[in-house]
């Protein structure tokens, strides 16, 4: 359980209920996702916000990894609740927004600036969900390090908040989101 896809954000481990059906299911219909499951080139940190930049910028499409700025980086949801969810991520692996410094702060505005203008320009949602789960009972699949939401939403999708704890069946495959997005960096 060392990369991306191995550790959902908010997804079927906080989603407890399903158990192992969701994860049946999961495996059914997302078998593109074992290309993320491990780096064999690696041993694992337990942390994949602090290991997926690691692979270096010639695997950031493996790594789902749209934006790499000087503090932070943005990089595509392995769980994602619609396509396009992204994360704003600092480097530094710390667990609050409190831990954040002033240039982390400033760039972490300025990057989901940015991604919310990526997103607008490549798929037009009508609109956004922003923002930071604080603490595993906050909904944090990965409490342990900082980071921050973007979840673009259309007309007619899920509600928000019954969607969190599952996983949904995407029209969109991740690779093809990437490529979709990633131009728009
Ligand atoms: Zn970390």
């Amino acid at each position: 359980m060392s990369s991306n896809a191995a550790t959902p954000d908010e997804g079927p481990v906080a989603g407890g209920g399903a158990g192992g059906r969701l994860d049946d299911l999961q495996r059914l219909w997302t078998p593109w996702r074992m290309a993320y499951v491990a780096d064999p080139d690696r041993e694992s940190t337990g942390c994949p916000f602090c290991e997926l930049p690691g692979w270096g910028p010639d695997r950031d499409a493996d790594a789902l990894i749209l934006h790499r700025g000087e503090r932070v980086f943005t990089i595509l949801n392995a769980f994602p609740y619609n396509p396009g969810h992204l994360m704003i991520v600092p480097y530094r692996h710390v667990p609050d927004l409190a831990d954040l410094d002033e240039g982390e702060l400033a760039e972490l505005g300025r990057e989901t600036q940015r991604a919310v203008g990526a997103l607008r320009a490549a798929s037009g949602p009508h609109g956004f969900n922003l923002g930071m789960n604080l603490g595993g009972i906050a909904g944090a699949g990965i409490a342990e390090h900082v980071h921050q939401h973007v979840v673009p939403r259309w007309g007619g999708d899920t509600n928000f908040m019954p969607v969190i704890g599952q996983t949904k069946v995407l029209p969109q495959m991740l690779e093809e989101t990437y490529e979709r997005l990633a131009p728009q960096f």
